[in-house]
C-alpha cells in the first residue's frame, strides 16, 4: 500500500526505477521494461509489462518549455560564433543555428518528455490508479 504526501512517494510495488534511467530509456516509470511512448510523443494508454495507466500523465506544455530553456542559449551562442567568429554571414548563421536550434528540441522532447511522465509517477502516484468504480449503478 502505498503512502503520498506532498513531493514524496513511496512506490506500491517497492521497486523503484531511477527518474533518469526511465527518461534516457524512454520506458514506464514504474517497471522500466516498456516505451512510454507509442510514436514520437505519443503515449501509449497503459505499460506493456506493468498496465501502469501512462496515458493519464499530463505533462502539458512542460517538457517544450524545459527544452526550449535549455536549447535556447545554446543555439544563441553557436550562432553569435558562427555570426562574429566564423563570419559566416547573417543568412548562412540564422539558416545553421535554425537547423542547430530545430535539432536540439527535437531530440530532447522524447526524454524531458518521459522524464516529467516519471517525475509525476513518483510524485503523485495516485493520479494513475484507476478511478473508483461506483458498486452499484444507478437506477434510471
Ligand atoms: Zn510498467
Amino acid at each position: 500500500m502505498g503512502v503520498t504526501y506532498r513531493g514524496s512517494a513511496i512506490p506500491r510495488s517497492g521497486q523503484r526505477i531511477p527518474l533518469l534511467t526511465a527518461a534516457l530509456h524512454r520506458t514506464c516509470p514504474r517497471c522500466g521494461r516498456a516505451p512510454v511512448f507509442v510514436r514520437y510523443l505519443a503515449l501509449v494508454k497503459r505499460c506493456a509489462a506493468c498496465g501502469l495507466a501512462i496515458e493519464r500523465a499530463d505533462t502539458a506544455d512542460g517538457p517544450a518549455f524545459f527544452v526550449m530553456f535549455a536549447a535556447s542559449p545554446v543555439a544563441a551562442v553557436v550562432g553569435l560564433i558562427m555570426l562574429i567568429g566564423l563570419d559566416l554571414g547573417l543568412w548562412w548563421a540564422f539558416g545553421l543555428t535554425a537547423v542547430l536550434y530545430t535539432g536540439l528540441c527535437v531530440v530532447l522532447l522524447p526524454p524531458t518528455k518521459a522524464l516529467m511522465v516519471a517525475i509525476q509517477y513518483k510524485t503523485r502516484p495516485d493520479e494513475f490508479a484507476e478511478p473508483a468504480t461506483p458498486e452499484t449503478a444507478p437506477d434510471p
